[in-house]
């Protein structure tokens, strides 16, 4: 059995995958839409520990897994779907217990800090030794162009303050969630060699779909399961 895993690009895109829904290709391989799991994504610090039955969620008549924006499994053959347009996108992936974690961590996701806490639920939950977990955090929006209201910048500055986390960025009112990602998963114990990070920026590269650049309703697609070869 090994990982396998894909931060997105424009295509292929979520709303063909909703259209659709029908098998696609992604890097080669051919990923069954009927284990699938997709979520709700209602920008929480929610991680939703994986059943066999949740495959299919979001597909069909079948409901998306409510209020979570992530996943953790160990269910082979079963693929975390999480959808990004400026939000950063995170794998996590422990290959020694075979557990992999997708998760959505744009501003509130980020400020609330649930890359830390998908860290902590692979260790109580399945084993996971930290040591062993790597991260990949996929493209989102940079700070040069990710300015928010002073009441947004403050509020997040202040709950990544209050983790012991340092927000600071050299343009007021930025904020860069990049930066704050890899402070959360250094703090929850992952190596430094163990983060791989797609710097691109969602809103600069055409490459990407961007909500703030386009106002766009499509999405990248980032997903991540544990195959059999
Ligand atoms: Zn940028």
């Amino acid at each position: 059995m090994k990982i396998f895993f894909h931060l997105g690009k424009k295509v292929p895109d979520y709303r063909s995958l909703m259209h659709e829904q029908k098998d696609f290709i992604l890097d080669g391989r051919v990923i069954p839409v009927s284990r699938l799991v997709i979520a709700d994504q209602t920008h929480s610090d929610l991680v939703h520990l994986c059943r066999e039955e949740d495959c299919g969620a979001g597909l069909g008549d079948k409901p998306q897994i409510p209020v979570v924006d992530g996943f953790i499994t160990n269910i082979p053959n079963q693929f975390l779907l999480i959808r990004t347009a400026d939000c950063t996108p995170i794998i996590l992936m422990d290959n020694k217990r075979m557990v992999v974690s997708a998760l959505h961590s744009g501003r509130e996701g980020t400020r609330k800090n649930i890359a830390g806490k998908a860290v902590q639920l692979m260790q109580e939950h399945y084993g996971s030794e930290v040591k062993d977990i790597c991260a990949y955090i996929g493209a989102g929006i940079c700070h040069k162009h990710y300015e928010v209201s002073e009441a947004i910048y403050s509020e997040y500055n202040d709950s990544l303050s209050a983790m012991g986390l340092d927000p600071a960025t050299e343009l007021h009112r930025h904020i860069d969630i990049r930066k704050g990602i890899f402070q959360q998963l250094i703090q929850a114990g992952i190596t430094f060699r163990n983060i791989d990070n797609i710097s691109d920026c969602t809103f600069e590269s055409p490459e990407y779909h961007s909500f703030r650049r386009d106002g766009s309703h499509n999405r990248q697609i980032n997903l991540v399961g544990i195959i059999h070869e």
